[in-house]
């Protein structure tokens, strides 16, 4: 019989994270205040990010970082995570590559953020923070805090997009059952949610609204830190949990993935599966881990937010209302208004500071994968491999189906690694959309 599932033993599992800033040839460009356009220093950042997370975010000596002790107890509730051969998918297709998926849908939360929501609120706990706050839009990166503040013992407040709360009412349950406060954004509990409440009674809120609030939460509450899910380097380096466990999982398969492919919103389940890979290829490596194979890295996009296929390189602001620092990247301008898309993890305007350098220096590429033909995707691996995958995670499947189609042309056994980034059990109102026919695409 045809091994399906490939798990690691508990003694196998990573203890370190890999810091790919450390092997880049050209490093990420500096983080500026937009005041003085000065470089950041790690101690700005940690006026509102954990300390430990402020100096990650700035490592570019270190290629491995240990994982703390108390972190690896809780990866070990739902770790290692299953690299999966997608048999039946090839036989649907018709395909003769070989489809590997590394599920990162089975843990208690449904996606991949739980990875870095557990090393923050760790971070937190051991600096003395009592309250950790963020915004969250769709709910899986605020569903993932308030497990993780949870379990250390934090205290989570968690701005949630007002219109969002409403259309999916089943994220703040998950939450509050976690033991977080939720607010709707903008609320008047800040001084920021007051004057946008003042101006514009009716605002439906929006994750720049949900910003401004978290990070005055944080700057005005004693020892309370704000946190990020995707876009900032510290949330790739703990991802990268996702491609060390990869790397290992395809030995055992006996395979070596020519394309690895994940869905791309800020781009940290694209950097936690690709960076351990990528570290073969870079070009200062040294000859005994470099690989003579050179993988295809795809990043898939909504064709609705198109930054890493239409973006501009160039220094630009992480929010919309212009509170964050400059960051370098691929960006389509803070300004730019993605359409409202099932995916909303993908519903960003630029790219983390790695992944743009990346891209420039032409180590991946991203592509475009129109609403329609995502879920048409979702649909097919769901009959076939029976997991409803999340709207964000239809992209990488996309863009894995379009990659095994051209095999069948060319007959060619390439061996597709994708990563599922979440499952889709909470989004069922977007496939009852599509199912009806309502869906279009945008963009
Ligand atoms: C948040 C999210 C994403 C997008 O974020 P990245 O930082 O680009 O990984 C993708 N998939 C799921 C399931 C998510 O929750």
């Amino acid at each position: 019989m045809k091994q399906k599932r490939f798990l690691l033993d508990e003694s196998e599992l990573p203890r370190q994270w890999y810091n790919i800033q450390a092997d880049m040839v050209n490093k990420p460009l500096p983080l500026l205040n937009p005041a003085t356009k000065e470089p950041l220093s790690a101690d700005d950042l940690a006026h509102i990010f954990a300390a430990e997370c402020a100096k990650q975010e700035l490592d570019q000596i270190h290629p491995w970082i240990d994982i703390p002790e108390e972190v690896q107890e809780r990866y070990r509730f739902y770790r290692s995570t299953p690299l999966v051969r997608a048999y039946a998918l090839e036989e649907a297709l018709g395909t003769p590559a070989h489809i590997y998926f590394k599920n990162e849908s089975v843990n208690p939360l449904g996606s991949h953020k739980v990875n870095s929501a557990i090393p923050q609120c760790y971070y937190c706990k051991q600096e003395g923070v009592t309250n950790v706050t963020t915004e969250t839009g769709a709910g899986q990166w605020g569903a993932a805090l308030s497990y993780a503040a949870k379990t250390f013992g934090l205290e989570c407040a968690v701005y949630q997009v007002k219109i969002s709360m409403q259309q999916k009412p089943y994220r703040s349950s998950i939450m509050r059952t976690f033991g977080a406060t939720v607010t709707g954004s903008p609320s008047m509990s800040t001084r920021a949610g007051k004057d946008i409440i003042t101006a514009d009674p009716n605002h439906p809120g929006s994750l720049g609204t949900a910003i401004s609030e978290a990070v005055e939460l944080a700057t005005t509450t004693p020892n309370c830190k704000y946190t990020l899910g995707s876009v900032m380097s510290h949330v790739s380096l703990h991802q990268t949990i996702i491609g060390l466990e990869a790397e290992k999982q395809m030995a055992m398969a006996g395979e070596y993935p020519d394309t690895i492919i994940a869905c791309f919103g800020g781009g940290s389940n694209f950097g936690g599966l690709a960076f351990p890979f990528m570290r073969h290829q870079l070009k200062g490596q040294r000859d005994d881990v470099r690989s003579t194979k050179v993988i295809d890295f795809i990043a898939a996009e909504p064709a609705s937010c198109p930054k890493l296929t239409k973006g501009k390189f160039e220094y630009d602001f992480g929010d919309s209302a212009g509170y964050t620092p400059l960051l370098p990247m691929y960006t389509l301008g803070h300004t730019f208004k993605p359409a409202n898309i099932h995916a909303g993890g993908l519903r960003y305007h630029g790219a983390g500071t790695i992944v743009s350098q990346l891209l420039k220096d032409g180590y991946m590429r991203g592509v475009d994968i129109p609403q329609l033909e995502s879920f048409d995707a979702g649909l097919l691996f769901a009959r076939t491999e029976g997991i409803i995958p999340a709207p964000e995670s239809c992209h990488a499947i996309a863009a894995t189906i379009r990659e095994a189609k051209k095999c069948i042309e060319t007959g060619e056994e390439k061996v597709i690694l994708f990563n599922l980034s979440g499952h889709g059990l909470i989004d069922m109102t977007a496939y009852d959309s599509f199912l009806n026919g309502d869906l279009v695409n945008i963009g």
